[in-house]
């Protein structure tokens, strides 16, 4: 399987990001070795000293396809959950002044902690919202309508380029207030009420 990423997906991110509105879907991909299940421990990796928290929307593919029309993308993902695009900043920052990939700031290992725990569709409404907490500390707050690109548009756009395939997961970008954390911080994910994540870092 594999995890790929929206970047920008929210104007008041990109903003805090002093990076451009995108006109189209702007994604990455992380390797399978990134993701840690909930109730594993995060330990900070060596290599960074600025790791910031991104919490997102995460849809799990559940059927192959490829030139997926935005009409029928909601055919392909039923659940949805929670997770961490966790980013090496300082990383990021050097790689993008250099011009070159994030890969090594965005897909190191554990790199996307993520829910055990997915909700159905239906259980939503329209709207689909989400916090994110650091040290009980309310530190994002998303709304699905606030994503510059819905969830089927994304579908539809990445599969132009790459088929999707049962059990691949797409990360849905993130809202404002990313930040770094520290070792010893625990970080929480509520989705709709619930919460589906909390672990620490070590
Ligand atoms: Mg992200």
């Amino acid at each position: 399987m594999k995890i790929i990423c929206i970047g920008r997906n929210y104007s008041d991110h990109a903003k805090e990001m002093k990076a451009e509105i995108p006109t189209e879907p702007v994604f990455f991909m992380k390797p399978d070795t990134s993701i840690l299940k909930d109730g594993n421990d995060f330990y900070f990796p060596e290599f960074t000293n600025d790791l910031h928290f991104e919490c997102e929307l995460v849809v799990k593919i559940e059927k192959n396809g490829k030139n997926i029309s935005e009409k029928f993308a909601h055919k392909y993902y039923s659940k949805y959950s929670l997770g961490i695009d966790f980013t090496a900043r300082d990383l990021q920052s050097e790689c993008k002044e250099k011009g070159l990939p994030w890969e090594k700031a965005k897909a190191f290992e554990h790199s996307a902690p993520i829910s055990n725990i997915w909700i159905d569709k239906s259980e939503f409404q329209d709207q689909i919202e989400f916090d994110f907490f650091q040290n009980d500390q309310l530190k994002q707050k998303g709304d699905s309508k606030d994503m510059l690109f819905s969830i089927d548009q994304i579908i539809s756009y990445i599969s132009k380029y790459i088929t999707l395939k049962t059990g691949d997961l797409i990360f849905t970008g993130t809202p404002a207030g990313v930040g770094p954390v520290q070792i010893g911080d625990t970080l929480k994910g509520v989705l709709n009420g619930k919460v589906m994540f909390t672990f620490k870092i070590k």
